[in-house]
């Protein structure tokens, strides 16, 4: 059986395909953005809802009235970029109807809208597009050319969409596959529960250790750095605009130093164990406050919250996406269980109480003396939960 799976690779366009991607990004951002107040406009006036069917109809006479402009790029691409208004519409009016703060969708500034897809391969676009060259591998792109690709891994699967994302002065291409053959692994008879903190990314129910990912607390400290000088420049000030090209670049360097690291992290355990048992993150997400992992953070980790915070938050789920990926394809089990209690119960006795955590690091039971990591104590908690819920599943 075949599962999804995406590949990013560096391009290297020649100036003149660096200048035409530009141009195809900022046609897609004016093209969004025209789009977004035609939409403001007939709310505002008319209390008018307009739908992405008539928007991708306009689109026609858009193309018909600039073909040196909007007209050279794939129609396919811009409708993608239309559907990206719409999506952002309807969770506009999903938080209206839940009552929460609505928050408009936003005009994007230059620098704010960096991606642009093509749905389908084949379509505007075109994969391995000169498949006869001896040694490198080029993109085809609509209005921009035969694009070389540091394709540094093959890529397996039907590649189904094609995306191109700026970072900085640099430029991505994200293929999404999907049918890509699953790869089962051995059975190693081994379960473990895993636990993710502030102090390590993982800490497996064995005692085994991942860290976080090296350097991400550096840049993200320069992240929070940069945010903050963001906010004293001037708007629409060219100073503004190349402190924001910054910002991308950093928020690009973490996503990568995490990925990289996340997918180190997941190989080692699906390699390992059939079954692995993690927290679910949706509940863990509103109990964390209150359960003392975060709130006394581990001592490498800087104490700032806000921003770096939300970096490990981040990094927790980013672990879990690419974990999900990597055990479906190696055939092994993955168990959500609800994170409540895992750690301040005893792992030995059950005895339950704020009092068992005598640090960030130690747990100590009060009821039966036993001692341990608190993160191992709290990750064979939750494998022992994973392993009951697997075993009243099998029984029903
Ligand atoms: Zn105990």
């Amino acid at each position: 059986m075949g599962v999804r799976r995406s590949f990013t690779f560096l391009l290297r366009p020649t100036v003149r395909q660096a200048a035409a991607l530009a141009a195809c990004l900022e046609d897609h951002r004016t093209l969004y953005n025209a789009a977004l107040e035609h939409r403001r406009t007939a709310y505002a006036k008319a209390g008018v809802s307009v739908r992405y069917g008539e928007q991708s109809a306009e689109l026609k006479h858009i193309r018909a009235d600039d073909p040196a402009g909007q007209g050279r790029w794939s129609f396919s691409s811009q409708q993608s970029t239309l559907r990206r208004l719409d999506k952002a519409f309807r969770g506009f009016f999903d938080r209206v109807k839940a009552a929460r703060t609505p928050g408009f969708p936003r005009f994007k500034g230059r620098g704010w809208f960096d991606t642009v897809e093509w749905p389908k391969d084949g379509d505007g676009c075109r994969w391995n597009s000169q498949p006869e060259h001896p040694t490198a591998t080029y993109v085809r792109l609509q209005g921009i050319g035969h694009v070389r690709v540091h394709q540094h891994r093959p890529v397996s699967g039907r590649v189904k969409t094609i995306s191109v994302k700026r970072e900085g002065s640099r430029w991505f291409v994200a293929l999404s596959c999907d049918d890509v053959p699953a790869e089962p692994l051995p059975a190693t008879g081994a379960a473990a529960g895993i636990d993710m903190g502030v102090a390590a990314l993982v800490t497996t129910s064995d005692g085994g250790r991942v860290a976080h990912a090296r350097h991400l607390a550096a840049t993200a400290d320069r992240l929070a750095d940069a945010q903050r000088d963001l906010a004293r420049k001037k708007r629409g000030s060219r100073r503004r605009r190349k402190q924001v090209a910054r910002l991308a670049a950093l928020h690009g360097k973490v996503r990568r130093q995490r990925l990289d690291h996340a997918h180190k992290a997941a190989n080692t355990l699906v390699g390992d164990y059939d079954v692995i048992v993690h927290e679910d993150l949706r509940i863990a997400s509103m109990t964390r406050s209150s359960s003392g992992t975060i709130e006394t953070p581990g001592r490498n980790v800087a104490q700032k919250s806000g921003l770096n915070r939300s970096i490990l938050d981040a990094g927790w789920g980013v672990f879990l996406t690419i974990l999900a990926h990597k055990a479906e394809s190696a055939g092994r089990k993955l168990i959500a269980v609800n994170p409540r209690n895992t750690s301040r119960t005893c792992a030995r006795c059950g005895h339950c109480a704020k009092e068992n955590r005598v640090t960030q690091a130690d747990f100590a039971c009060a009821a039966c003396g036993h001692t341990a990591h608190a993160d191992v104590n709290a990750a064979t908690n939750i494998l022992r939960a994973g392993l009951a819920l697997r075993q009243a599943a099998q029984a029903a």
